[in-house]
């Protein structure tokens, strides 16, 4: 979920942007959560729901003894104990395990079997909730316009590639398109639809619809990984989940950050370790075993969950098929280099003497040094913020209502929507869109039919 902080500024463009404060979202934040955890105390009820449909759990099996090894390293520095990121702060270190999964597995199936099961006769006059149609191997094109109506921009369908033909699908009577394509490709859509920056639409032979900034304040946690070997037979498994994040607040100087850090209240770096193991068929990871013989290790990766720099996208051409050119723009800001420096001397200097052979990289590195490490071997998974939500005069693309500027019809509903990061993990901060757009969907519908 990261810090009350970003939600608080999402909310502070607007008094109608007061929906995605802090108390708004922990709300529905605790709708969407099914947790697990026997017997919690009040503190944690208060920052968890139980009868959702996304699965959170704690550790089942504990951690692998490498990984204490690590945590008493943390200890040994200084960082706090925290067993709840979720909770009240986020600094501190903690471990878990379990099987990670999307929220198709987790959400989606769940829902659909409950709408199935149980439709909602509150919503009667919606008409038939179980007529829900999910179609795989379907990639919208476009949206269809309403031609008659050229002026209003009035969303009536979209087109999509299906079984080797191009296909149209139709909304309802009363009905609303909402695309929910990712960060990448919600604005590639739309862009596609003739809604975005009027120069690189029209420079792929696209007619401007509406020019609204699409594509632009690109956002993501840049993460860079070291790995170390440990002693053989030290892990005897791979294990998908099990990893540590160590949430602590980085040096800007690149210098190793101290004790006072770690309990600073807003940390900005978040590290995953995990352990990997000699048998483990991942092709990133065969890489580096290519590269560096075959071995059992850990591999570190830091985070920046608050990072300066920003990003943008645009199409490379008005083939739906073909990805837009992305620019990250990682450590275009001096701070965020010097941020991600500091974290791998810390992540270095906490497993040394756990591991002593690095694989990625040397021990004595200088700061050249890992600027030319940093910026070859950055990654990126939280991809966000290219549909900003802000008013139209801020650079936003839709409304706090999440409804497209300059159209009808037309919502979007994803990751693309945040207009500043989260300083967590962004798969539960997308659930907890959904669910209240879900809310400002059917409130809409109620009061304009
Ligand atoms: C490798 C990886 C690991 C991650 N690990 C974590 C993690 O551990 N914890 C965490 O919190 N977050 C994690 N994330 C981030 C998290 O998965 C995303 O933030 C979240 O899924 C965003 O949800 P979304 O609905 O915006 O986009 P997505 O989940 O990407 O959903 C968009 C969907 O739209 C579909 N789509 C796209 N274009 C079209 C089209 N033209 N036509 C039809 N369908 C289309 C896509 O196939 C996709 O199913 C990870 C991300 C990656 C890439």
């Amino acid at each position: 979920r990261g810090q009350a902080k970003v939600y608080n500024d999402w909310a502070a463009q607007g008094s109608e942007y007061k929906i995605w404060d802090w108390d708004n979202c922990l709300e529905a934040f605790k709708a969407v959560e099914k947790n697990s955890r026997k017997e919690p105390n009040e503190k944690f009820k208060k920052f968890h729901g139980f009868n959702g449909l996304l699965h959170v759990e704690d550790s089942q099996n504990g951690v692998y003894e490498i990984e204490s090894g690590l945590i008493d390293a943390a200890k040994n520095f200084g960082i706090p104990y925290n067993d709840d990121f979720n909770g009240e702060r986020q600094n501190g270190f903690t471990a878990k395990d379990g099987r990670r999964c999307s929220l198709a597995e987790s959400y989606l199936k769940d829902a659909l079997k409950k709408v199935e099961l149980h439709p909602d006769p509150k919503y009667d006059s919606l008409g038939k909730v179980v007529a829900v149609d999910v179609k795989s191997f379907a990639h919208v094109i476009n949206i269809i316009w309403d031609e008659k109506n050229k002026k209003e921009n009035i969303a009536i369908g979209v087109r999509y590639f299906c079984n080797g033909t191009v296909r149209e699908s139709f909304i309802a009577p009363k009905g609303e398109v909402i695309l929910c394509g990712g960060a990448i490709n919600s604005p590639q859509i739309l862009m596609l639809s003739g809604i975005g920056p009027k120069e690189n639409l029209e420079s792929n032979n696209i007619k401007v619809r509406k020019e609204l900034p699409v594509g632009r304040n690109l956002l993501d946690h840049p993460g860079c990984a070291i790995v170390a070997k440990s002693t053989p037979n030290a892990i005897h498994d791979w294990s998908n989940g099990c990893e540590i994040g160590i949430i602590h607040k980085a040096n800007v100087e690149g210098k190793i950050p101290c004790k006072d850090d770690f309990f600073n209240e807003s940390p900005d770096i978040q590290i995953i370790a995990a352990t990997y193991h000699d048998g483990f068929l991942d092709p990133a990871i065969e890489l580096y075993k290519k590269k560096y013989n075959k071995f059992d290790g850990l591999i570190m990766v830091p985070l920046l969950n608050i990072p300066s720099s920003v990003g943008y996208l645009e199409l490379n051409s008005n083939n739906p098929f073909e990805q837009p050119k992305i620019y990250f723009n990682f450590y275009e800001r001096p701070d965020d280099l010097y941020r991600m420096i500091s974290s791998l001397k810390l992540c270095q200097i906490g497993i040394n003497d756990e591991f002593g052979q690095w694989c990625t990289n040397g021990k004595d590195m200088n700061d050249e040094d890992w600027e030319k490490f940093i910026t070859s071997k950055t990654s990126s998974l939280h991809s966000c913020g290219t549909v900003k939500m802000a008013p139209e005069s801020q650079e936003g693309v839709v409304n706090h209502r999440l409804q497209v500027y300059g159209t009808k019809n037309l919502r979007v509903v994803d990751a693309s929507i945040f207009p500043y990061i989260p300083s967590g993990n962004t798969n539960a901060p997308t659930a907890m869109v959904a669910w209240r757009a879900s809310r400002l969907i059917v409130e809409d519908y109620m009061r304009t039919h």
